[in-house]
């Protein structure tokens, strides 16, 4: 009798477990088992020859039509060739050998029944198969195995590799299910809940099906595994931070929060209220709050973060706001700064009551500077820090951290996450994390699945909304001078634009870029915006410095062009950001620096060169930086993509809503999961083998309600061994990953 944690080769012998072990990774009976077929053939039915593709690992099933035997013609040797069929397409199967091959053509009769197995290459306008290794259907020499093995209808098709074919590994999995004695993982209680099978039966049922009905409701109960045991997971780690102790900081009346709320010149979205309220309510406690919000761009995620911060404040504590990047570090500083006046004017003059300060802690900070906003960190004079990775610097100190909100998360790892709260002393900070843009309902429970989830939907009343059209610059090259024109109109009434270009040019070699990577739009992995994981052409992506030295020269002549990208010194990165922000600059030509979360009210249009070199959601971001004041917003996505090809579809989709929770999940079908999933996720084992983030959205959201119930009544799981032992084979797989990789 055998469990999943059993060694492999316990069972099947170590002969047959070594090949599966090199080629495939799988080392346990567990691992054998999760290794899914990728299809079904249904005995008897022919696969469509048709469909095959050059360079793909095939197994088909089909019929032998013929067999050819001759010669080599300048060596020593002979060329067997079979021809197989489907009864319309032909494949021929080559053998080469040095000797003759009779044995071989003994065995390959025509009229027999296969499935055959190798790389499709074309030779001399046909497909073939060389050197396929083959398994025959029909009974052949040992008519007792065959029946047994082959009684079944359906026959399975696995990912295979070179060394181990799709029927040894069905020959191994079938030995494995024979002995195999297991505890469902699964609460009896939910399986009935939900109509699941047993585990043991779903693993049977994936393999062996009687037919496609047997194989859908092996699947359901299999995917349900992979939710179930993930959300249990995430649950005991919510529970578990739960468990950890803050310092309470309730709101207190006439405070910096209060002088805030009267300063403010809007009144709260709906939205707004609703998320402050609950985070306002949650910091209020003495266990930290694990909160995620995620919404539309320009929803108003930063007013929400800096009114939590001031009721940390005006409990005594501090807060910290890290910021992914240099320019929006400086941002943040300027316009929290500015939105506060008196009342971050402590020690001043100018100071209202209990003011307090901002501190501002970049890389690029001069000495003295920066030995000033350490000190001010440290002594807690400064009730609010603003600034980017440098926060997490072992040096900075502070005085009574109580909050860390970290803006457009997915830049941040969890270690960093961690960095900052070990700076808290002995308890914990509240914990706010804010993504840049919407993110599919599934992908937040996954990937965010640690955190509770706010989520923003509405923009602010009175927003002009942004109009957006695809330019299509080679089929009609002068909609291009067009473009420039409406950038002059814009600026001749005293508004601002951004051109945007995937590239930063000059000197610097292809993909060396530094903002080419990790300009992500929203969710981890996320559009690179280097040019290439998109592009269609191969033409060099558009490069701001060639295309500012060009539109000064032409087009844009007299419009003071300022070019802002990732290689300048911070410094100067600030000073450009500033001009624009002040307006002494009317375009800007840049990169995606300015993707995440910059906001000049008065620009109100952006073209973006290249279009077709983003991806949706970091266009998306991308022209959320205009319409953000009274004026209508204008986004150009110039393109020569052809009009039928994907990437203008991706344009269109863009140009066609402002939903960005629509975007997001049209960004998600068209990347692979194990990007968005992230590190833990993506490893050549993951956990997550038949659910699919999009069409599984509603089973995950129902296991994570069950886990999350099943974890809050027996944290431990100590009622459920089968599940802890479950879990604890999962995490330890995610360990050895970790620690693989690292
Ligand atoms: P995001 O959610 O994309 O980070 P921001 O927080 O940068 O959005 O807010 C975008 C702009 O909207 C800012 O200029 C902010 O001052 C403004 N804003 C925020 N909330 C409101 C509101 N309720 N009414 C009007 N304007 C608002
Ligand atoms: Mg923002």
């Amino acid at each position: 009798m055998a469990i999943l944690e059993d060694p492999l080769r316990l069972v099947i012998g170590d002969k047959a477990a070594k090949p599966l072990d090199r080629a495939l990774e799988l080392r346990t009976v567990g691992d054998l088992l999760r290794h899914y077929p990728r299809r079904y053939e249904t005995r008897g039915e022919l696969t469509d020859l048709a469909s095959l593709r050059d360079g793909e690992y095939v197994t088909v099933q089909a019929v032998i039509a013929k067999v050819t035997s001759r010669p080599m013609r300048n060596r020593r040797g002979s060329i067997f060739e079979a021809t197989v069929t489907d009864g319309r397409g032909q494949l021929v199967l080559t053998f080469f050998s040095r000797g003759r091959q009779d044995w071989r053509e003994r065995q390959l009769a025509p009229g027999l029944h296969g499935l055959f197995s190798g790389q499709v290459s074309t030779f001399r306008g046909k497909r073939q198969l060389a050197h396929p290794d083959y398994e025959l259907l029909d009974a052949g020499d040992d008519a007792e195995r065959a029946a047994a093995e082959y009684a079944a209808e359906m026959i399975p098709v696995y990912p295979a590799a070179k060394e181990v074919t799709s029927w040894t590994i069905a020959r191994s999995v079938r030995v494995a299910l024979d002995v195999l004695d297991i505890q469902d993982p699964m609460p009896r209680a939910i399986r009935e809940r939900h109509g699941l099978r047993g585990l043991a039966d779903a693993l049977r049922g994936i393999h062996r099906p009687i037919d496609w009905a047997d194989v859908r409701r092996s699947r359901e109960r299999l995917k349900w595994d992979e939710a179930f045991l993930l959300q249990t997971v995430l649950a005991q780690r919510r529970l578990a931070a739960t468990a950890y102790l803050a310092t309470p900081r309730p709101r207190v009346p006439d405070g910096l929060l209060d002088a805030y709320d009267a300063r403010l010149p809007f009144e709260l979205t709906v939205g707004q209220e609703l998320a402050g309220a609950q985070i306002g309510d949650e910091i209020a406690r003495d266990h930290p709050m694990h909160r995620l919000l995620q919404g539309e761009v320009g929803s108003g995620k930063t007013v929400i973060a800096v009114r939590a911060m001031l009721q940390v404040v005006d409990g005594g504590g501090q807060a910290v706001l890290l910021a992914p990047t240099e320019v929006l570090a400086q941002q943040h500083f300027r316009s929290i700064t500015e939105q506060l006046g008196p009342l971050a004017q402590a020690g001043e003059l100018s100071a209202a009551e209990h003011a307090t300060r901002v501190a501002l802690l970049t890389g690029s900070l001069g000495a003295a500077a920066r030995r000033r906003a350490l000190a001010e960190a440290a002594s807690g004079g400064a009730g609010i820090v603003i600034g980017t990775h440098a926060l997490l610097e072992e040096k900075v100190q502070f005085a009574d951290l109580g909050l860390v909100v970290i803006d457009e998360q997915h830049r941040f790892g969890v270690e960093q996450r961690d960095a900052l709260r070990d700076k808290a002393g002995d308890g914990r900070p509240h914990l706010l994390v804010m993504t840049a843009t919407p993110i599919p309902r599934t992908v937040a429970m996954t990937v965010f699945g640690d955190l509770e989830i706010s989520t923003l939907t509405e923009l602010p009343a009175g927003r002009a909304p942004i109009a957006t059209h695809v330019v299509p610059a080679a089929e009609k090259p002068h909609y291009l001078e067009r473009v420039w024109e409406r950038l002059r109109e814009e600026a001749a009434q005293g508004r601002q634009c951004y051109v945007v270009c995937p590239r930063i040019g000059g000197d610097v070699p292809d993909g060396t870029d530094d903002d080419s990577a990790g300009q992500d739009g929203g969710i981890p992995g996320s559009d690179r915006g280097d040019g290439t994981l998109f592009a269609e052409s191969t033409r060099p992506a558009l490069a701001v410095l060639d295309l500012a030295a060009e539109l000064e020269r032409g087009p844009l002549a007299g419009l003071r062009l300022a070019v802002l990208h990732g290689r300048l010194p911070p410094d100067e990165k600030d000073r450009v950001m500033r001009s624009f922000a002040q307006g002494s600059a009317g375009v800007l030509v840049t990169t995606t620096v300015v993707e995440v979360g910059v906001d000049v009210p008065n620009a109100t249009a952006m073209v973006i060169m290249d279009a077709d070199r983003f991806g949706v959601s970091q266009l998306h971001q991308l022209r959320g930086r205009v319409g953000r004041g009274r004026h209508e917003g204008l986004c150009l996505l110039v393109t020569e993509a052809d009009a039928e090809s994907k990437s203008r579809q991706r344009l269109d989709a863009v140009a066609q809503t402002l939903d960005g929770f629509k975007l997001s999940r049209l960004d998600l079908e068209q990347r692979r999961e194990g990007d968005v999933l992230g590190a833990a996720q993506a490893g050549r084992r993951s956990s997550l083998k038949l659910l699919t983030l999009l069409q599984d959205e509603e089973l995950i959201g129902r296991a994570r309600r069950e886990a999350t119930e099943l974890v809050a009544a027996d944290p431990a799981l100590a009622r459920q061994p089968a599940l802890a032992a479950a879990l604890r084979v999962l995490l330890d797989q995610e360990q050895a990953e970790f620690l693989e990789k690292a």
